[in-house]
């Protein structure tokens, strides 16, 4: 867990607590089962303020991971809680019973909270769920622990005899440890799957489809539309003038201008479509199963949306368009895309800020 956290992006937070808790509870429970064999303060107050603080680091990561403020003076809290009791229960008025009890207490905080937050925040998601239900199952387990203390009748009954609901403890124990250590590592590995398949088909700067997405959904597209016999449209937008606005107004604004738009033509476009950056201030929009006079009207609209200035902060830009449309048995990427640049050069040379349609559509 260690070594995969350090190639981790920055923004998955949280996994190296997890990894630390892990470290942080096997050693102490190594402690623990050296009862008798070394010093008391090593084996019951080092090594049951351990477990309270691996499955703390568990709980701060997992708060980390899922963008919520970690409870670390809460943590603070109990382990001072733990080392008063655990020092005063061993030496000043030793008792077994108390021990349990407050170390029952303390676990059931941080493996309820642990539990409650994987259950809360990783829902959909089904490793935190099993992540979540685990700490639910040693939650209880640890709660009962606890009250088995104070009910002397379980003890009579024999359900809840001191040993049997210690045997299961550290059954649920042993088993909830290392199931929570893996369960923990699928969940940040599912975040990163995620991350990373959010990436490939993103633009970073306008959050649209890259060009690979938009090729991947003109294919799908393409042949869906071509089982029903539809037409497929494509627009080309270019932004006018837009070194200028680059120039005037340096680097920054312009990329600022690149989102306004994106923002924009996102806006107005009803779904099915897809909005892509073509490439630096070039944009494609695909409609599947548009007709070119309904893809004109869209293209109008873009045009005079962008034209209007919305927001003080920006520079007023405006936008050429080239629009095609064609049979989707006859529309590969790439003769939509020469029909539609065609179109688009011929807007330029009217005078920018203006639709045109590609020669080759007939409009109704
Ligand atoms: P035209 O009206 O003919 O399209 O003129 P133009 O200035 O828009 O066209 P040109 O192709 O000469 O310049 C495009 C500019 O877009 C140049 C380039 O610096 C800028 N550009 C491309 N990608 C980005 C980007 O990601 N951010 C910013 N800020 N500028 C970009
Ligand atoms: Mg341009
Ligand atoms: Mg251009």
């Amino acid at each position: 867990m260690f070594s995969l956290t350090r190639g981790f992006p920055a923004n998955i937070r949280g996994v190296g607590h997890w990894a630390s808790g892990a470290l942080v509870v096997s050693i102490s429970a190594m402690l623990l089962a050296l009862r008798g064999g070394i010093a008391d303060w090593l084996s019951i107050v080092v090594a049951n303020v351990g477990v309270v603080l691996g499955t703390g680091l568990w709980l701060i990561g997992s708060q980390m991971f899922f963008g919520q403020r970690p409870a670390r003076r809460f943590i603070a809290l109990l382990l001072t809680i733990g080392v008063i009791a655990m020092s005063w229960m061993t030496w000043v008025h030793p008792s077994v019973a108390g021990r349990t009890l407050c170390m029952s207490a303390l676990l059931t905080l941080t493996f309820g909270l642990s539990s409650m937050t994987m259950l809360r925040f990783g829902r959909g998601n089904n490793p935190a769920l099993f992540v979540g239900s685990m700490l639910l199952v040693q939650t209880c387990v640890t709660a009962l622990r606890g009250m088995s203390m104070f009910v002397p009748a379980w003890a009579s009954i024999g359900l809840f005899a001191p040993d049997l609901i210690q045997r299961i403890y550290l059954t649920t124990g042993a088993l909830m440890s290392l199931t929570v250590s893996v369960g923990l590592l699928f969940i940040a590995m599912d975040r990163l799957r995620n991350q990373l398949e959010q990436q490939s088909f993103m633009d970073p700067l306008t959050g649209l489809l890259n060009r690979r997405a938009f090729l991947d959904a003109h294919r799908q597209e393409r042949d869906r539309t071509m089982r029903t016999g539809g037409l497929l449209s494509l627009l080309l937008i270019d932004l006018d003038h837009f070194k200028q606005v680059n120039d005037r107004y340096g680097h920054a604004t312009g990329d600022r201008v690149l989102i306004d738009f994106a923002n924009r033509v996102a806006e107005i476009l009803p779904a099915p479509r897809y909005v892509a950056r073509w490439g630096g201030e070039e944009f494609a929009v695909l409609l599947p199963r548009v007709p070119p006079d309904e893809a004109k009207t869209h293209a109008e609209r873009i045009r005079q949306r962008v034209a209007q200035k919305e927001d003080a902060t920006l520079p007023a830009y405006t936008c050429s368009i080239g629009v095609t449309c064609m049979a989707a048995s006859e529309a590969t990427i790439e003769q939509l895309a020469r029909d539609a640049d065609e179109a688009l050069y011929g807007a330029k040379r009217s005078g920018r800020n203006c639709v045109q349609i590609s020669d080759h559509v007939i409009l109704l």
